[in-house]
């Protein structure tokens, strides 16, 4: 059995892997597609210390560091369940995967990340990272002095509407609904900016493009059912952030309302032994920087743990 076994390689799965060989005790890494989000990243220009680089990139230091130490890599391999210590008969966590091996450890720690829930409009794929955005702390400065539009007006759309403002020429923010689903103090902001535009009752349609870069986008008016045109560069959508937990849903871990995984000061969940990690918990501010303290964090309180807790 293993002492830790990270579930994910992400960026806060690469770096608990990490804390945890250096620590001396045996550790595995199990992921579906190493590298995690950061992999569909192009620029990146928020990693403290590194002015720019692109995820392809940032991974592959991600790889070869967890390579430089004894780190157990099973990359490909996709989490189906996780039984807690308490559930099993020999007192081991039982991590099991898609294709039916059972992985035993004393500690896990959960780093699956999140997924940004997306439009599903033509266009939207084919221009993704061509104007197509989902993070705008991450890729706002892109778009400086351009008209850019934001998808979907709940606190992190109108959040995004407030941060653009203040970098691109003009944001129009796109509602579905006829009401506006964020906190009233930001509502109230977002109205006092004079280049913001809020349109509610707008279901957006179709991203278009020149073939390289996104040129606009079109949206149904709901009420007149009528599509219309707003010429844009960048279009960010913030119709939520969806954490990769579905296969906890039969461990007894607490999640959230929202289905992200709980966790306390030292990244433990619910569950004696189990600890997390990064965008799929309850940490606020999801970025690959945030990922990697808690990722070190999750797995020094996995050390924690395992010496004070002896081997079952
Ligand atoms: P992830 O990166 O999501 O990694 C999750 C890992 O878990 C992956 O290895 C995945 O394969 C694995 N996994 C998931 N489910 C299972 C399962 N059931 N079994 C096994 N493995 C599983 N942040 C910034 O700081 N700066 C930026 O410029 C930036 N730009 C971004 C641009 C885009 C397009 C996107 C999508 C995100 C961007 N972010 C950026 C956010 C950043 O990528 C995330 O905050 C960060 O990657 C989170 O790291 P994580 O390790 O928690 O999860």
């Amino acid at each position: 059995p293993y002492d830790v076994l990270v579930i994910g390689g992400g960026p806060a799965g690469a770096s608990a892997a990490i804390y945890a060989a250096r620590k001396g005790i045996r550790t595995g890494l199990v992921a579906e597609r190493f590298g995690g989000q950061v992999m569909d990243t192009m620029a990146i220009e928020n990693f403290i210390s590194v002015k720019a680089t692109e995820g392809p990139k940032l991974v592959h230091g991600l790889e070869e560091h967890v390579k430089d130490y004894d780190v157990d890599i099973m990359a490909e391999q996709k989490v189906d369940a996780v039984v807690p210590a308490d559930e099993t008969e020999d007192g081991y966590i039982h991590v099991i995967l898609e294709n039916g091996a059972r992985l035993k450890a004393r500690s896990t720690i959960v780093t699956t990340g999140a997924r940004w829930r997306e439009m599903n409009v033509p266009g939207e794929q084919e221009y993704r990272n061509k104007g197509v955005a989902y993070c705008p702390h991450c890729d706002g400065p892109l778009f400086k002095g351009k008209k850019t539009a934001v998808i979907g007006g709940g606190n992190s759309g109108i959040e995004a509407a407030i941060d653009l403002a203040g970098i691109v020429e003009h944001v129009t923010v796109l509602e579905f609904a006829d009401t506006l689903r964020a906190d009233q103090v930001l509502i109230d902001k977002a109205n006092s900016l004079p280049n913001v535009e809020i349109i509610k009752m707008a279901q957006t349609t179709e991203v278009e493009g020149d073939g390289t870069r996104v040129t606009g986008l079109n949206y149904k008016d709901r009420e007149s059912g009528e599509i219309k045109h707003v010429e844009v560069a960048g279009i960010f959508v913030q119709i939520g952030l969806v954490p990769n937990s579905e296969f906890l849903k039969t461990s007894g871990i607490e999640l959230s309302d929202r289905g992200e995984i709980v966790i306390g000061d030292r990244g433990e969940t619910s569950k004696p032994g189990i600890f997390a990690a990064g965008d799929v918990t309850t940490v606020p501010y999801k970025q690959i920087i945030i990922a990697m303290g808690e990722g070190s964090r999750a797995s020094l309180g996995a050390f924690d743990y395992l010496i004070r807790n002896p081997a079952p």
